[in-house]
């Protein structure tokens, strides 16, 4: 059994304590022989720049990118409201996204039976959910140049921001999208706004085309980004992977978020480029929610997305797809049995600590 490197950067408010459950499923899993991982820990966000005055220090980054995945809890806080701008909390996560190379954000809405009711929508169009949202994460109008304000002759100013994708861009993340789409449903829907963006042009024209000469198996389907928002309320079991850019994805992973009931529920993962010689990724899998100052420290934090972020570590980085549908498979009964951290909590069930959520779900693993 070949060892697996695990990092991991619990980072800031709740981020330690829903890291805490999955360390304890690792070692569950290595003394049951299921798997060899050594794990690393490291400094991360606010409790970094306490530390070293660095939002994550050079070490811990050259731990990140030696290590085979990278499980990130959750960074930031009001404590951290006033240190500058460039080694504030969040500076780390970038700087890990940027260094790691990660153009990839797979963001799954999974609607648990048990949370169909909890959804912001009635429980017939949600239940059974499974959809899942790739972002490009790296370019696009985040990062395009130019982008500034300027004052212009006359007074008033100007703000520019760049959508801005190169074929190769497109392609990685279209190729990204189809990959996954033949270990799922084997269709993808792509949204962009060709009608009104030159890049909407662009990005149809590459998907269409990667889609045919590489993956004449999959089932393509073109959607105006509007639309998509629309049609993921409406009825969102019409889709399955859906592609899109940086800022269309941003705004349709947070409808679907909404979808499934909580944010303490969504993983993500993030990855990079396969690397030429080894076909493996680097990759990143962190919780969508942020370090919930309000609950930290209170045993009131979900784990389940930080033990979802670690599932899809085993299926995406490790290959380990039996441990990572056990996992899921175990989260799912844990959830059927009416076990709920507050967050997710409904009448009648049985409300739990973060740590006896964590327990109930190893056991059931
Ligand atoms: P960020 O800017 O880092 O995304 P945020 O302020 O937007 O942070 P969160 O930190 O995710 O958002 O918190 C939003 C709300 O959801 C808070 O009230 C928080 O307590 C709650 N919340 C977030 N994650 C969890 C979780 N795992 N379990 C329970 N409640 C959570
Ligand atoms: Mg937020």
């Amino acid at each position: 059994m070949t060892t697996k490197n695990l990092f991991l950067l619990p980072g800031d408010g709740i981020g330690p304590e829903i890291m805490a459950e999955v360390k304890a499923v690792i070692g569950f899993i290595n003394e049951a022989g299921l798997a060899d991982f050594q794990t690393d820990e490291g400094l991360v966000g606010g409790c970094a720049y306490d530390a070293h005055g660095r939002a994550i220090s050079e070490e811990d980054m050259a731990k990140a990118l030696a290590a085979d995945a990278v499980l990130f809890g959750a960074v930031g806080g009001p404590k951290w409201d006033a240190v500058p701008y460039d080694v504030r909390p969040e500076a780390g996560l970038l700087r890990l996204r940027k260094d790691l190379g990660l153009f990839a954000n797979l963001r799954p809405a999974i609607c648990y039976p048990a949370l169909a009711a909890a959804s912001s929508l009635k429980p017939e169009v949600v239940e059974g959910l499974d959809i899942l949202i790739v972002r490009e994460l790296t370019g696009g109008v985040y990062f395009g140049e130019p982008k500034e304000i300027v004052t212009l002759e006359n007074g008033q100013r100007r703000a520019v921001d760049t959508q801005l994708y190169t074929t190769g861009e497109i392609e990685r993340i279209a190729r990204v999208a189809f990959d996954l789409a033949r270990t799922r449903s084997g269709r993808v829907a792509s949204a962009e706004k060709r009608n009104v963006m030159k890049s909407g042009v662009l990005w149809n024209q590459v998907v269409t085309k990667v889609g045919a000469d590489e993956y004449p198996e999959i089932k393509l389907e073109h959607v105006l980004a509007d639309n998509c928002a629309m049609q993921l309320v409406r009825w969102p079991k019409q889709y399955d992977v859906i592609v899109c850019d940086n800022l269309f994805g941003d705004i349709l992973s947070d409808v679907a978020a909404m979808l499934t009931g909580s944010l303490g529920m969504l993983p993500s993962a993030s990855l990079g480029a396969p690397d030429p010689a080894t076909g493996t990724r680097r990759a990143l899998y962190e919780p969508v929610h942020g370090s919930a100052p309000d609950i930290a420290g209170q045993g009131l934090a979900n784990p389940i997305a930080m033990l979802g972020s670690f599932a899809m570590a085993l299926r995406y980085s490790f290959g380990l797809i039996d441990l990572a549908e056990k996992l899921d498979a175990a989260i799912a009964e844990v959830l059927d049995s009416g076990t709920r951290t507050k967050d997710i909590a409904s009448e009648g069930s049985n409300v739990v600590s973060t740590t006896e959520m964590g327990a109930a779900i190893l056991k059931a693993f």
